[in-house]
């Protein structure tokens, strides 16, 4: 493990997330002016997860699932634990029963208030699930775990205004830079950052086609433990 310390401790101003991307898969830290969200984390420290009021798993993979971590960061840190039902069914001998939400497409639960919504995923996995977690105030951020592209994608950009949105260029099975467009092609944010990627060849080639056919949406290529702010979008 080569993490460094990326505890995000600095609140977001109003109207304002901020995340980190701390692995080379979808694992991503999220700020809100009230709550910290961890989702997929792997390949972290549980210091580094000190924060976290929840965890959110997509799916049952080794790169998106560590139960270990996860039970240990629950015990120090009383979170809640949101999972799609495979990876919940692989939790629920070591989260409380009122600390694991198992959900599927269409459930939404809430941290306070912050809102967090189960989706589709379009993913060769037992029950994958993507999330959109919308802030206090209203930032809307789509992780689409390591989804690639599918047509419901397009309404729910229609209908969510995402400001940020994930895209996976890589690494699972059929997905590149290309399909990642794809996915910021149907949703349309604000921002799309390129993630779950071999390297930043893959991240580069996805910003080279927003650059070249999605002239609204500006692509941001984050290096991994770095903090990034993102504001709503007008
Ligand atoms: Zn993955």
């Amino acid at each position: 493990m080569r993490n460094q310390v990326i505890l995000v401790q600095k609140a977001p101003e109003k109207s304002t997330v901020l995340f980190v991307w701390f692995n080379q898969y979808a694992g991503v830290m999220l700020k809100t002016p009230s709550k910290t969200v961890a989702i997929d984390p792997v390949d972290i420290k549980p210091k580094n997860l000190a924060n976290v009021d929840a965890i959110l798993i997509t799916h049952e993979h080794y790169d998106h699932l560590d139960p270990r971590l996860i039970t240990e960061t629950q015990k120090e840190t009383s979170c809640t634990v949101i999972a799609d039902s495979a990876s919940a069914g692989k939790l629920q001998h070591a989260i409380p029963i009122d600390k694991l939400q198992r959900v599927q497409p269409g459930v939404e639960i809430r941290i306070g208030e912050v809102s967090v919504k189960a989706e589709k995923c379009n993913h060769p996995a037992e029950s994958p699930v993507t999330y959109i977690i919308t802030s206090e105030d209203g930032v809307k951020v789509y992780h689409t775990a390591d989804s690639l592209p599918f047509r419901e994608l397009a309404v729910m950009g229609q209908k969510e205004k995402f400001d940020v949105v994930f895209c996976t260029v890589g690494i699972a099975p059929g997905s590149t830079p290309r399909t990642g467009f794809e996915i910021a092609r149907l949703t349309k944010p604000q921002v799309a950052v390129p993630y779950h990627a071999y390297s930043v060849t893959d991240q580069t080639q996805f910003a080279q086609i927003i650059k070249e056919e999605l002239l609204r949406t500006q692509c941001l290529i984050p290096e991994q433990n770095k903090i990034y702010q993102v504001s709503k979008g007008k």
